[in-house]
Order: C-alpha cells, then structure tokens, then sequence
C-alpha cells in the first residue's frame, strides 16, 4: 500500500446552488473522497454565480452543511464587483476570471474591465483565469504588467505551454494546470451520430468539453513540458448523460474519480515519477493558493490493483465517465482526513458536513 498526502483538486464545478441534478456539495465531496483528494476548490460559474458577499454566503452555506471533505469556494469577477470580490478575498479560494466566455454576470467584454480586478484582488492570492490561446497571451501580460500572480486553468495546447515557459524564463508570475483528460484524450474524429440526409456529421456530446480536446501533437508537447506544468486539476464539470446526449450537448466532464488512476497507470508506465505526481496535486496547489496544512491527513492507494473504470462505481450523481472501460492500476483504498477515516474500500466513511472551509 502506497501513502501519499491528501490529494488538492484547484478546478472543480458542484452544480450547487442552482444545478443539483447534475452534483451538489454532498455528491461532488464523496467523488472527491473516492478519487483520493481532501481539499477541493469549487469554481463561481453556478446559478446565481458567486460575485459578491450574498452569493458566496450562498454557496458556504451549502458546502458548511453537505460538504464531506474540506472546500474552498471562488468568487467569480464581473464587469463591475472588482471592489466587492477584492473585500471579499480572506473568504474566497480565489478570483476566478473567464476571458473567453461573454453571457451572464461573468461576463468580461472587454480588457477594460480586467484592470480593476488585476489591481484590486489582494497579491496573495492568485487570479484564477479561463483564458485559450490568445487570450492567455493578454492573461500573461496583464501579470506582467501588474506584477502578480496569475494561475492558467486548464492549459490545452502545445503553443500555451511553450508561453507559459517563455513567460516562466522571463519571471513573470505566472503558473498553469492541465486536466487528465487533455493528457489522455485528443479529439475524436466526426462520428456518423445525428448524421442524417443533408446534416453535418458531428462530435459525439459525450466528447464536449472546454477548452476542447485537442490534436496529438498538442497532447505530446503537454506530456513533454511538465516541468512547466504546476498542477494537474480535473475541471470537474459533471453534466447528466441525457445533457450530454442531448442536440444541444453542454460542455464538460466528470474527473475526480479517474483523475489519480489515470495519472498513476502514467507512473507504473514510466511517463511520470510519483513525485512529480505529489507536486502537481499536493504541494504546488498548496504553495500557489495559500491553502492550509490538513493536520493528520492522507490516503492509501494499492498499486498492484489493476481494473476497469466503471462509472456505475462511481460517487457523481452524473452517471457516466469518458474513461469508462479504460484499464486503469492503483486503486485508493483509504482515505483518513484530520484524524479520521473518511474513506475505506469503496464507501464513504464521514456525514455530509465534515468538511471545513479551508479559508476560515
Ligand atoms: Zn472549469
């Protein structure tokens, strides 16, 4: 049996408030629990989204009572809560700002409306951006020009992590993750479903995601940069398989059940030491947000385990994986957070609530 520390997912959606028939707080922290992770931080973007001190209230409300393991939960910026968010930074995990995306209270039309968050938010903590290609580029940038740290969410491409190198060389204070499914799946081709008289073929639902999988090529400069790469996050974002299968596919994927199998089948076949691995899913995510020391706290994983994913194993209420089928080694067995067994051989030892917030 192998022990490693409790494991820090930085990127994870629980649907709660306002989507719980896709996961909540108690679904969400009992898969982070099967996957082996003890901390987690729980992205803006729900309905209502978290921008200001009622809506976070809102959402640490729900986690205070359903989480099972310890949460931290960001506040998201919109065009005019800069001064909001910023008061509100000892609470929240972090600012999260999503660049590329133009609805809702979220929205950030224009690289006007960056200037005040990148001002404002407090230095300690990192902005957290949702940012592709170019617009990572203005990302790092705007960390150059301001002089604080910004952390890249799930980088997908081989020319954003040859940036973030260049960037690294240079001293800006930049820093990045990448989710196990643009390490393990590149972009399938059109499949024939839907595909009828006079309509376009089209990527299956089930394969929806953003920032979207990506080429082979992409995938073998994330596997050949990974001393640039700080953490591995799962983008946790579980909608239901009727969503998924759905004309209208919304984009997205299950992960903290599969996120440490997939990545330790990548350390028994040699691409990735089990130190590297404790970097990126421990002590960097750790270091980078300022998170706090769990006292009494690890899980135990049995290498020699060899099976099958199988999402019906799985705690999200989601019901499906992407990897399902896939022959994974190293299976957690048992989960003990701040002195107590939270884990054990497939069931969830500790009641909704057990959690705390790791910002007090
Ligand atoms: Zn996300």
């Amino acid at each position: 049996m192998l022990k490693l520390p409790g494991l820090i997912d930085l990127h994870v959606h629980f649907r709660e408030p306002g989507a719980t028939h896709k996961e909540d707080w108690d679904t969400g922290t009992s898969a982070a629990l099967a996957g082996g992770f003890t901390m987690v931080l729980a992205m803006p973007n729900t309905q209502p989204p978290i921008f200001d001190a009622e809506t976070l209230d809102l959402a640490l409300n729900a986690a205070k009572r359903k989480a099972r393991c310890d949460y931290g939960q960001y506040v998201g910026a919109g065009p005019d809560n800069a001064d909001v968010v910023a008061a509100l930074a000892d609470k929240a995990a972090a600012l999260k700002m999503y660049l590329d995306m133009t609805f809702g209270e979220l929205r950030l039309d224009d690289m006007i409306l960056w200037m005040p968050h990148f001002q404002k938010y407090p230095k300690e903590y990192p902005i957290v951006v949702h940012s592709e290609s170019r617009s990572m580029a203005a990302a790092i940038l705007f960390a150059a020009i301001y002089d604080r740290p910004v952390h890249i969410a799930h980088i997908s491409l081989r020319e954003e992590v040859l940036l973030i190198k260049a960037a690294k060389e240079k001293g800006i204070k930049v820093t990045c993750e990448v989710c196990p499914h643009h390490l393990f799946l590149t972009q399938p081709s059109p499949s024939g479903r839907g595909q009828g008289e006079g309509e376009k073929p089209r990527i299956d639902g089930r394969f929806e995601v953003r920032p979207r999988l990506a080429t082979q090529k992409d995938m073998d400069a994330l596997w050949e940069n990974l001393d640039v790469i700080d953490c591995f996050a799962t983008d946790h974002a579980p909608h239901t398989l009727e969503e998924k299968d759905s004309d209208n596919p919304p984009p997205g994927f299950p992960g903290l059940e599969t996120a440490l199998p997939l990545l330790f089948t990548a350390v028994e076949g040699g691409r990735l030491t089990i130190e590297a691995l404790i970097q990126r899913m421990h002590t960097n995510p750790k270091r980078i947000f300022s998170l706090p020391d769990q006292p009494e706290t690890w899980i135990e994983v049995d290498e020699n385990a060899s099976y099958e994913i199988k999402a019906s194993e799985q705690f999200t209420r989601c019901g499906w994986t992407p990897f399902e089928g896939w022959k994974v080694k190293g299976k957690v067995r048992k989960v003990v957070l701040r002195g107590k067994t939270a884990f054990e051989d497939g069931k969830i030892m500790v009641q909704p609530g057990y959690g705390e917030n790791i910002r007090k």
